[in-house]
């Protein structure tokens, strides 16, 4: 990859950001997770090769894109208007909302955003959770910018909760879910967004946007996309 033409000899270079499970992680040193085990299933639909997986901070990911430092993006990243200006995205491949993740001890058992209000709270650099910080309760006012902390890695964000530095983490469901399994911390409430993941490619990279979405699709029609989020998700 990265070579600026994206012939079907040329490996694509994918590339996420771990410390995001189930979607992308690390297991005894190996990166694993839905999105990477979904990608590799994509691409053998496709006439094209992929190379090894390179990762970032989830901010830097679509930079890295453009750059030509990888040439797909797979992060459990929301389709949006806001990014959509700058790289393509493929069909959906998941739909998730917001969490907001608390301390399990009930110190502190918020029910809706406003009850953050005064508190300090968390989220990953660059992620639609900070995005509904900043125009849910940051730009209304209900929340001093002061109280919101930007982490590069929700690990580091969910770690200053556990330790009381801070009181609530807002974050993708389903890694909220995970991580309440895994550590002293719950979901105290789901915010609906409605979002919906798409793996990213650069806009004028169109024949591999179609071998993806063609390649999306008959992952789900074959079953191993229903095989994939059983074995991730377990439903
Ligand atoms: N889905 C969220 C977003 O796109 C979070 C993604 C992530 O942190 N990997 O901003």
């Amino acid at each position: 990859g990265c070579s600026g033409f994206l012939g079907g000899s040329d490996a694509i270079v994918p590339g996420t950001a771990p410390g995001f499970q189930p979607f992308e992680f690390r297991e005894g040193g190996e990166l694993v997770g839905f999105d990477i085990d979904l990608t590799e299933a994509v691409f053998a639909e496709t006439d094209y090769e992929l190379a090894e997986w390179e990762t970032f901070e989830f901010d830097s990911l679509i930079q890295a894109l453009t750059n030509d430092r990888i040439d797909f993006i797979a992060a459990a990243m929301t389709i949006n208007d806001d990014r959509d200006e700058t790289i393509d995205f493929s069909d959906p491949y998941y739909s998730a909302n917001q969490s907001v993740v608390v301390r399990d001890d009930g110190s502190f058992s918020p029910s809706e955003l406003g009850d953050l209000s005064g508190h300090p709270i968390g989220a990953q650099s660059g992620t639609t959770g900070e995005g509904v910080i900043q125009t849910e309760l940051i730009e209304t006012g209900e929340l001093e910018e002061s109280n919101y902390n930007s982490y590069d890695n929700y690990v580091l964000a969910v770690e200053d909760l556990q330790n009381g530095n801070i009181d609530a983490v807002v974050i993708d469901e389903p890694v909220g879910e995970t991580f309440a399994s895994q550590r002293p911390v719950e979901v105290a409430f789901v915010y609906e967004t409605g979002e919906q993941y798409g793996f990213g490619m650069r806009t004028e990279d169109d024949d591999l946007t179609t071998a993806v979405n063609e390649g999306l699709a008959a992952v789900r029609q074959g079953g191993t996309y229903g095989e994939l989020t059983s074995e991730w998700f377990g439903n």
